[in-house]
């Protein structure tokens, strides 16, 4: 792999291999873009099959980073971090306070969180090497569970879609199928049931979508057959790439809006797939968004309202989203990296206007020196 032609295609600003032989530590930390803010993203802990994944999926899930948090509106930039590991087995004080002393050394360029292999728990051990860490339990001062917020979000953006659908943001008797029933999807079918919609829902564990559906006065559905309901909205909160070539022909739903991460198994094919059966899609990072607003907002010390408020906005943003694909024409997915592009370029801009007071004084000490 020719690192460097990879590091410059997807535009990375930076990339930090990590290793430490007597803590069997191996990580890779990529930040993307700090135009905004701080890099912020997960730590993901994988037994990759070779280093050349890792350092793929480093690369990849931080550019999205990027994206997520600029439509979002937030100050942040994006970054991620892999953990080279098995999660059962490999997990230990050492490693992530090891972990916590190389993000420290990135002296606030990028700042941790939970992901896919690691928790909460691993992150206050990362914490005791670093203040750069985010996502810490509600009970140490953090801002804990974000999925009320990401489903709160969700359930903004799927009223956009209605109503750029059909004029109303009303989901009063709408069917909506959901797909999983873990954290994401409960809070967000009881908003959804609060309104009056009319939910399938499903899950690999029948009891777990067998008693949400029992709280929510839903159906249950087989996991097989979740896209064959004949519903008016397909809400994705379980696995990626579920928009593919096998599920498209099978749904019958205009939108979908849904928590889950990486919806379309190829961005681009099934982009224009979808914008070509006329079926509104929410972009995946746009409105699951809810999640790192929430984590922004315990970053500045704010409650868990001020993350409420601000989910709200998704509601916006997706209908920003919706506009800008119908006057240019171009799949939704691309008017959202599209959004997140004119910002970044906007908010870099005005940055460049005057130097920072930090940046001033600085340069003031730097001529009292010379004089000196
Ligand atoms: P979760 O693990 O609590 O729930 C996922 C559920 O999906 C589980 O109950 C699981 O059994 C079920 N599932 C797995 N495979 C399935 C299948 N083939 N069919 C049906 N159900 C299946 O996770 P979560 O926190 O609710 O997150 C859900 C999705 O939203 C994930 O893709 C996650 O990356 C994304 N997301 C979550 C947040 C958040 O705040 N939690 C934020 C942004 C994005």
């Amino acid at each position: 792999m020719d690192i460097f032609k990879e590091i410059e295609r997807r535009e990375h600003e930076q990339v930090v291999f990590c290793s430490d032989k007597q803590s069997k530590f191996r990580a890779i930390i990529a930040i993307h873009n700090t135009t905004l803010g701080p890099a912020l993203g997960g730590a993901r802990m994988w037994m990759y099959a070779s280093d050349q994944d890792a350092l793929t999926d480093a690369l990849r899930l931080s550019r999205g980073m990027t994206y997520k948090a600029a439509v979002a509106g937030l100050n942040l930039g994006g970054g991620k971090a892999v953990i080279i590991g098995d999660p059962n087995n490999d997990k230990n004080e050492a490693l992530f306070r090891t972990y916590g002393r190389f993000v420290e050394g990135l002296a606030g360029r990028y700042i941790t969180a939970e992901d896919v292999g690691t928790s909460v728990q691993d992150m206050e051990w990362v914490r005791m090497e670093t203040k750069y860490v985010t996502g810490i339990d509600r009970a140490l001062g953090g801002s804990g569970d974000p999925s009320p917020v990401t489903a709160f979000g969700v359930y903004q953006g799927m009223k956009a879609c209605m109503k750029e659908l059909t004029g109303s943001e009303s989901l009063k008797a709408k069917k909506i199928a959901v797909q999983g029933a873990g954290h994401v999807a409960s809070y967000l079918c009881e908003h959804l049931a609060k309104e009056g919609a009319k939910l399938f829902i499903t899950d690999i564990y029948e009891e777990k979508a067998s008693a949400l559906a029992a709280r929510t006065k839903a159906k249950y559905i087989h996991p097989d057959k979740i896209y064959d309901v004949d519903a008016d909205v397909f809400c994705p909160c379980a696995l990626g790439a579920i928009v593919n070539d096998d599920t498209l022909p099978r749904l019958k739903a205009q939108i979908i809006a849904g928590g889950a991460n990486n919806q379309l198994k190829d961005e681009k094919k099934h982009g224009q797939m979808l914008m070509k059966k006329k079926i509104l899609y929410a972009p995946d990072y746009a409105i699951n968004a809810g999640g790192l607003i929430s984590v922004a907002n315990e970053l500045e010390g704010y409650p868990h309202e001020r993350a409420l408020k601000q989910a709200e906005g998704i509601y916006d943003t997706i209908r920003r989203i919706f506009a800008t694909a119908k006057q240019e024409n171009i799949p939704t997915y691309e008017a959202s990296d599209r959004l997140a592009e004119q910002r970044i370029e906007s908010i870099g801009h005005i940055r460049n206007l005057y130097a920072g007071k930090s940046e001033f004084v600085g340069r003031l000490g730097e001529l009292d020196h010379m004089k000196g």
